[in-house]
């Protein structure tokens, strides 16, 4: 009896031992995003932790003395607000031209456009109907709106900013830019490119721009439909334009 009183004193010390160490840990190492997205998981983290310590001997030993290791939290949420905090307070430099060339393989397309020509897109964007793009719109606004004439290289777009494709879309179905093929190596003249957007196809449905030679240059998921009774419009609907 007392051996097992013992043990069990033992395994409690040890556990507030390993809780003591993981909360300073996460005092220190974690920022306000994470106690903002993920401070469930911080708390399970913990109490799993200390209640349950034997199970990490086996399965994460060095989660034992580096308990740092178990708050690399799934999900994006709290480093994307982290990114949206950081470019909000200390925005890159932006040029009077913005770079624009995406990264997807599916898109060879190179643009450059005049900052000061992608305000009037953003703000018709932002007056249409809400999307969960928004913020990003609201903060390329404020960005663009203060950039910097003697900058001569192009800015490219920042990497915080996903949705900018809807924008460069739109901008280029309003015959805004300079674009170049990368596959052609050429510059492709607007009055020149083919447009071929998917309507009403189950599934994915992509608005994509290519050159005359048949490279696509901007492609993109713009809707999804699940059934023929049922539309899920990502983000929303954009009106169509002739050419
Ligand atoms: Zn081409």
């Amino acid at each position: 009896m007392g051996l097992l009183t013992s043990a069990l004193a033992l395994y409690a010390v040890a556990g507030m031992m390993w809780l003591a160490l993981a909360a300073i840990v996460a005092v220190r190492k974690l920022d306000r995003f994470d106690w903002k997205y993920h401070k469930g998981d911080i708390w399970v983290v913990l109490a799993l932790g200390a209640a349950l310590w034997p199970i990490l001997l086996f399965a994460k030993p060095r989660a034992l003395v580096q308990p740092g290791q178990l708050f690399n939290f799934e999900g994006r949420a709290a480093q994307r607000a982290r990114d949206f905090y950081q470019f909000v307070h200390n925005p890159p430099p932006c040029a009077a031209r913005i770079i624009y060339e995406p990264d997807d393989k599916i898109s060879f397309g190179r643009f450059v456009f005049d900052a000061s020509e992608l305000i009037p897109v953003l703000e018709d964007r932002l007056r249409g109907s809400e999307s969960a793009y928004d913020d990003e719109y609201l903060m390329l606004v404020e960005w663009l709106a203060n950039k910097d004439d003697s900058i001569l290289e192009p800015t490219k777009v920042p990497s915080v900013i996903q949705n900018f494709h809807w924008i460069a879309d739109e901008a280029i179905r309003q015959g805004l830019g300079a674009i170049e093929c990368r596959v052609c190596g050429k510059a492709v003249n607007n009055s020149a490119l083919v447009t071929q957007d998917d309507s009403g196809r189950r599934g994915w449905n992509y608005r994509t721009l290519s050159c005359p030679a048949g490279h696509s240059l901007l492609s993109f998921r713009a809707m999804h439909i699940l059934t023929r009774d049922r539309l899920e419009i990502e983000p929303q609907t954009t009106s169509s334009r002739a050419g």
